[in-house]
């Protein structure tokens, strides 16, 4: 049976599709680490759903590339999934073309906006063009849109940011799919990353305070667009 890994950075951004496919909660993925595990069967799939958890000091999701990479590993390690999909909200760009609630398939690759190291080799391993799975088929049949999806630490932007995607023609900015990417591909296991849009980083609205408005309407679209996805796959 194909054996799909959705690995998700926040509960809210989960539970729609927990609640759609009828996952049944199995606690902690691998203790003592904080990432739990969903699992369910869905059209003749395995769909285990990975999600971060909380961070005790602070209690808040463990957002960003450090939660995502261990969340990466021990999903290959545990459950050897045939392919693994990041599935979260970003940010997308008025000149790009994107609105609140788009969803965006990675395609050619995911990279990282904010490792800057200005020394030979490590410029490029730095910034990290991580190889996705072909999305284009599938988003002309589930209508969705395609582009490059890039990582940071920050959910604000800075102008070295904007720079560096705008190099590399990055249109998503998130904080996790540049990291599994990298897991993913030193265990060559097929990637792909599905994002919602909750705010618009190119208008005058504060980041924070759009992205806390729709992350339940971004999350419930992501929701939809996840389950069809997992028809194709
Ligand atoms: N304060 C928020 C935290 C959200 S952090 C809360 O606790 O509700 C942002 C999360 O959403 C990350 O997992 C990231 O991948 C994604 N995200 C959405 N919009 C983003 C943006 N403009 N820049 C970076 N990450 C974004």
């Amino acid at each position: 049976m194909t054996s799909i890994a959705l690995i998700m950075a926040m509960d809210e951004e989960a539970s729609p599709i927990v609640k759609a496919l009828s996952l049944e909660p199995k606690g902690y993925l691998c203790p003592p680490l904080p990432m739990c595990l969903y699992q369910g069967e869905w059209h003749g799939k395995q769909i285990s759903l990975v999600v971060s958890g909380k961070c005790k000091r602070y209690g808040v999701d463990h957002i960003g590339p450090q939660g995502a990479t261990v969340s990466a590993l021990k999903t290959i390690e545990v459950l050897s999934p045939s392919i693994i999909i990041n599935a979260g909200t970003a940010g997308g760009f008025v000149k790009a073309g994107a609105a609140i609630g788009d969803v965006y398939l990675s395609f050619p690759y995911v990279c990282f906006h904010d490792r800057r190291v200005a020394l030979p080799g490590f410029d490029r391993y730095g910034v990290g063009e991580y190889t996705c799975m072909d999305t284009r088929e599938l988003a002309s049949k589930l209508n969705l849109k395609l582009g490059v999806i890039t990582t940071g630490s920050s959910l604000d932007i800075t102008d070295s940011d904007i720079s560096i995607m705008n190099s590399y023609n990055g249109i998503v900015k998130e904080m996790e799919a540049a990291a599994i990417a990298w897991v993913a591909e030193m265990y060559q296991v097929p990637f792909m990353a599905i994002k919602s849009i909750t705010d618009l980083v190119d208008t005058e609205t504060p980041t924070e305070e759009e992205f806390l408005k729709n992350l339940s309407l971004a999350s419930e679209k992501l929701s939809k667009e996840v389950i069809k996805l997992l028809g194709e796959v």
